[in-house]
């Protein structure tokens, strides 16, 4: 019995490594197809481009980004900047907002949230969790109750998709003292790329997401290019390829500062001003990035 138990594994044995070796070439390809495959997704190219649109609004923040018929929107610019917002996004075809968020309650990126809300329907609607007794802030909470629109706080390392968009929530505050640092940090990833929009964030924000994974192809730097934001350590860990400043022309802040621009320069960076370049409109297929500036009516400089 042994005898024949013995012959049935050796025959077993021999067909098993004939099969494995009449199957060698297609497992072999089939491997190699995974290595293909991998290497196929670190640098897939979308038919459809995503754009992102830094709207100039003078000293004020506004940042478009839309892909097929997705649109996010990332602060309003101030008051009067509304309703010209309100005809330029109708000029590029937007009709809707999966995401609006209000990086924090100061009026030069809610100003003009009223109009938007009033103008277009929103899916989503972020903001930081603080009460804020400014006529702009109520502005902003009557136009959302009016059209049945949620303000959602978001918690920190929450994440959203929007299609082949990839969203990360890096830092929301809470302190009522100091509304820039409640500014909403967040990271969009698209293929190969990545985006850094850091609100009117300082140093300690930055510092309190140094551990994060915050490398990125493009920084909306801090807060206009206050000195206070957009510390050495921070901007290295960062390195960005372009960096883009939202700030008006000869504003009294005198924004961006000089010591900014030296430290941007100083890790090669380039840079992007709409007080220089006027809107600031990026292009990309998940790989590469491209940048044209146009002029529009959109109140900046
Ligand atoms: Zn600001």
């Amino acid at each position: 019995m042994k005898k024949i138990l013995k012959g049935l594994f050796k025959f077993l044995f021999i067909i098993a490594i004939l099969v494995c070796t009449y199957f060698y070439d297609d497992i072999e390809k089939y491997i190699n197809n995974i290595n293909v495959l991998d290497n196929v997704k670190s640098t897939v190219k979308y038919d459809d481009d995503l754009k992102i649109y830094f709207v100039d609004v003078g000293q004020a923040d506004c940042i478009l980004i839309k892909y097929l018929n997705n649109n996010i929107l990332i602060d309003a610019g101030n008051n009067e900047d509304g309703p010209l917002l309100v005809q330029y996004f109708k000029s590029l075809g937007v009709d809707k907002f999966d995401y609006v968020i209000g990086t924090h309650a100061h009026e030069d990126h809610i100003g003009g949230m009223d109009d938007i809300i009033n103008n277009f329907q929103i899916d989503h609607f972020m903001m930081p969790d603080v009460i804020t007794p400014t006529k702009t802030f109520e502005d902003v909470l009557d136009s959302l109750a009016n059209h049945n629109v949620k303000f959602e706080t978001p918690t920190i390392d929450s994440k959203f998709n929007v299609s082949l968009l990839n969203f990360q929530i890096l830092f929301v505050g809470d302190d009522k003292c100091d509304l820039n640092n409640t500014s909403i940090v967040t990271k969009l990833s698209f293929g190969d790329t990545s985006y850094l929009f850091m609100g009117d964030a300082t140093s300690s924000v930055e510092n309190m997401i140094l551990n994060k994974n915050i490398s990125s192809d493009v920084l909306k730097v801090g807060h206009h290019g206050s000195q206070y934001s957009s510390s050495a350590t921070f901007l290295k860990k960062v390195s960005p390829k372009y960096a883009v400043i939202q700030v008006g022309a000869n504003n009294s802040y005198n924004h961006p500062k000089a010591v900014v621009l030296n430290k941007l320069k100083r890790i090669c960076s380039k840079i992007y001003r709409t007080d220089l370049d006027g809107t600031i409109i990026l292009t990309s297929d998940g790989v590469n990035i491209n940048f044209e500036t146009v002029k529009t009516n959109t109140n900046g400089g």
